[in-house]
């Protein structure tokens, strides 16, 4: 049987032969004492790199956005975030945990929301009321279908924040997704945002790690969550190093990610009872529902994985596959024959049909 064809995440990913080497002669020092070499280096690699005065290495983006919700809130306060985001879906209730906050979401299109939405969900100064305080996007958006906001609403949402007194924080797990994307550097969209999630795992090919960016102050209080949420660490170079690895030697290649989402969106359009909007497959995720074949996701997902394709579910009827860097083009074009077969299969063995 041929090698798994894993397209269940972006995660899934191993560390290069290059990656490894590279890690493997890191210099280290304390990272808690900061320390060390290896982490500073990526630290202001990635502060430079979204624009920011400074960045801060923690071990996940889940933790780099509770740490930066944790700081720009007090409990009580109201987030404004997409009914989609991950902040929302994803991080365990953190932010009601973490930082005991309100968490309004709003009906975006595709994660996306306007600035007119953020507007109308802020609330008036009255004691009734929670008090409105951070606005977070996601880009690219993960459950949206990996849209990338465009930088005409990334500059609305952040400007009526700003006039309006309200912090920002931009999730961009996937940014460097949707800067070879949109082809815009990914200091003019953090532009604006008071914070900026940055993930090394996804796309970018790095075993563990996150950065948070922000200006001096707010990096001066984000370290201390980092160590009260368990996230300082000790000679983290040697991790670290695969973040400067990934930026010098994986973020160009997103492209063929992307090239190859379309090619998979594309395939899986021509199959029978498979419902997905190729249009709007803009990076590296695509979602589709598989509800007209009369099963499961679930059961969609076990099949698939028999013949060696991983791909997860997402709902009930909903799949989400994502391309990575150790998908080929050959794997992708051989998912598409997979998924064909196993959902005519399945249609021809269903009752009624
Ligand atoms: C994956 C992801 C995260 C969390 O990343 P981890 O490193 O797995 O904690 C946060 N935000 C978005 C948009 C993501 O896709």
């Amino acid at each position: 049987m041929p090698a798994l064809i894993d397209l269940s995440s972006d995660t899934a990913t191993r560390p290069s032969p290059g990656m490894r080497a590279f890690m493997a002669q890191a210099p280290v020092g304390d990272e808690q004492r900061q320390e060390d070499p290896t982490v500073n280096a990526l630290q202001e690699r990635v502060a430079a790199l979204l624009g920011k005065e400074a960045a801060l290495y923690v071990p996940s983006a889940t933790m780099a956005n509770e740490i930066a919700v944790k700081v720009h809130t007090r409990p009580g306060d109201e987030v404004i975030l997409d009914r989609t985001a991950h902040i929302v879906n994803a991080e365990a209730g953190g932010p009601a945990l973490l930082s005991g906050v309100m968490l309004y979401t709003l009906a975006g299109e595709r994660g996306v929301f306007t600035a007119q939405q953020v507007e109308e969900a802020i609330r008036r100064d009255d004691p009734h009321c929670p008090r409105t305080r951070l606005v977070c996007v996601e880009q690219t958006s993960n459950l949206g279908g990996g849209t990338v906001w465009p930088l005409e609403r990334l500059r609305a949402v952040a400007g009526v924040a700003r006039r309006r007194g309200l912090r920002t924080h931009m999730d961009g797990a996937r940014l460097m997704n949707a800067v070879v994307a949109s082809g815009i550097p990914a200091e003019e969209q953090a532009q604006g945002y008071d914070s900026v999630t940055f993930c090394l795992t996804k796309g970018l090919g790095c075993p563990v790690g996150a950065l948070v960016a922000g200006d001096r102050e707010f990096i001066a209080e984000a370290r201390r969550y980092k160590h009260l949420f368990g996230g300082a660490m000790r000679q983290a170079g040697i991790i670290a190093a695969a973040g400067l690895y990934a930026l010098d030697h994986n973020v160009a290649r997103l492209a063929e990610d992307h090239a190859n989402a379309k090619v998979l969106a594309r395939g899986l359009a021509e199959v029978p009872g498979v419902h997905i909007d190729a249009a709007h497959v803009e990076t590296n995720l695509v979602f589709f529902d598989v509800a007209g074949t009369g099963l499961t996701a679930q059961d969609v997902a076990a099949r698939l994985l028999a013949r060696g394709v991983r791909i997860g579910a997402a709902g009930r009827t909903l799949m989400r596959a994502v391309t990575h860097l150790d998908v080929s083009r050959a794997d992708v074009e051989r998912a598409v024959a997979v998924v064909h077969e196993v959902l005519t299969a399945a249609r021809a063995g269903a009752p009624g049909e």
